[in-house]
């Protein structure tokens, strides 16, 4: 079990304060669009994407926010996400747990009274997220490349309340990821989310294969790329 390193991350630490002190994050982008993946699916969301991440999925499809982006208060972020009046936020990246202030954003985005998810990879540690944050956490199959990475501790802090996802490439994940389902106790105990890798396996293969083995899972496409692709903010 592999843990990402703060040399691995590019803004591992709480980041450089601003002129009052006060706690920045590095943001990638803050957008409206409809949610695209989980339980919320096609409900009109804020995404707040946060710079930087310590993996390199194979089939990660936002590079772009490895790097730059602009450092911004709680205050501002806060701000930013108040304008379009949302009922659901989610917080991506990246990796957002990579940036230590993103707790303190996760929580203060709770006592203003939205709904929060927060998209994490489980290579990091999920103890500090505020409980009323809907944890959509992955579990890396082997063909990401990064499944040496699962901090499986972190199963330890998932309840009812959260979601875990597993990105299948193939049908040796997708049997790897059928065992994890049972070895971990998933059923019963989460959401479970079972997603296509976009031009790896096709929607139709997976849901067979689900259906097949009767697995109790929620079988998901990713709404925003049949509706925009790749295109960064939505
Ligand atoms: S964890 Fe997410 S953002 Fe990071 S490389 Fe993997 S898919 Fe991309």
């Amino acid at each position: 079990m592999a843990t990402a390193s703060k040399s691995e991350t590019e803004f591992p630490g709480p980041g450089p304060a601003n002129a009052a002190g006060a706690a920045r994050l590095r943001v990638n982008e803050i957008f409206y669009s409809l949610q695209g993946e989980s339980r919320t699916v096609g409900l009109p969301t804020v995404f707040v994407r946060l710079s930087g991440c310590p993996l390199r999925c194979g089939y990660c499809d936002t590079k772009y926010a490895f790097q730059g982006g602009e450092w911004m208060s709680l205050e501002d972020i806060s701000v930013r996400v108040a304008r379009y009046r949302p009922r659901y936020v989610t917080v991506t990246g990246g990796e957002p747990l990579a940036q230590r202030p993103s707790t303190a954003l996760l929580e203060r985005l709770c006592d203003a009274g939205y709904e929060v998810s927060l998209e994490t990879s489980g290579a990091l540690d999920i103890s500090a997220v505020d409980k009323r944050v809907s944890v959509v956490m992955d579990i890396k199959t082997p063909g990401s490349g990064e499944e040496a990475r699962n901090i499986y501790a972190n199963m330890a802090h998932i309840d009812a309340n959260d979601q875990i996802k597993f990105v299948i490439c193939d049908r040796t994940d997708y049997e790897w990821s059928r065992t994890k389902l049972h070895d971990l106790g998933l059923p019963g105990r989460c959401e479970i989310l079972f997603s296509p890798s976009h031009g790896a396996v096709t929607p139709t293969e997976l849901a067979d294969w689900i259906l097949a083995d009767h697995l109790p899972v929620r079988m998901q496409v990713q709404l925003h790329k049949l509706l925009w692709g790749d295109s960064p903010g939505h």
